[in-house]
């Protein structure tokens, strides 16, 4: 089984990337940012629940998110493996990330961190937002706002598994197919 964490901040390509990596590797692509806007588009009570926090770029509740992605691994059999997109966020997610997949007999095999300068992420962004009918790719103050709860929230979170040695940091700048190569080779290693 391959467990792999892509991460890195709002813009960094992680969805791009995840696409690429899905395909070569057969991983089952479990982005959380994805399953809350598909509970939008469908206006269940999670995706009502999560609204109010994602249009503001603030992160939605922990226990709210550890079921969903819970729930998403119950249910699916057969996989090679996941690549976790968006998640885990915090150090308390990442932790009850560990316990699931203890109890499926799973581990992380690694994060793979992709590294952008914080100005670089700003104008993708506010590009993607020109077509991707994001509430929070809309303006400068809710972008600024991603960014720093990244910075507070997320980053630790790269610190938990370099700890465990389980830490890899790519150049996220250049281009998809490059970027796609150095993140193969990071897994073929697993
Ligand atoms: P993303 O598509 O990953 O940028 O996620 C969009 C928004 O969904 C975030 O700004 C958060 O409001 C929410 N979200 C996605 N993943 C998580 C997570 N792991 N923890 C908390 N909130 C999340």
């Amino acid at each position: 089984m391959l467990n792999v964490v892509l991460f890195g901040p709002p813009g960094a390509g992680k969805g791009t990337q995840s696409e690429k990596i899905i395909e070569k590797f057969e991983l089952t692509h479990l982005s959380t940012g994805d399953l809350f806007r598909k509970h939008l588009g469908e206006g269940t009570d999670l995706g009502k629940l999560a609204k109010k926090y994602m249009d503001e770029g603030h992160l939605v509740p922990d226990q709210v998110v550890i079921s969903m992605v819970e729930d998403k691994i119950n249910n699916t059999s057969g996989s090679k493996g996941f690549i976790f997109d968006g998640f885990p966020r915090t150090t308390a997610q990442a932790e009850a990330l560990d316990k699931m997949l203890k109890n499926h007999g799973m581990a992380i095999s690694g994060m793979i961190a992709l590294d952008v300068p914080h100005d670089v992420l700003k104008e993708r962004i506010k590009e993607r937002g020109k077509t991707s009918n994001r509430a929070d790719d809309q303006n400068e103050e809710k972008i600024n706002t991603r960014i720093k709860v990244y910075l507070d929230e997320t980053l630790p979170v790269a610190k938990y598994y370099e700890e465990q040695g389980k830490f890899k940091k790519i150049n996220g700048v250049g281009e998809i197919e490059e970027i796609f190569n150095q993140i193969s080779v990071v897994i073929d290693s697993y």
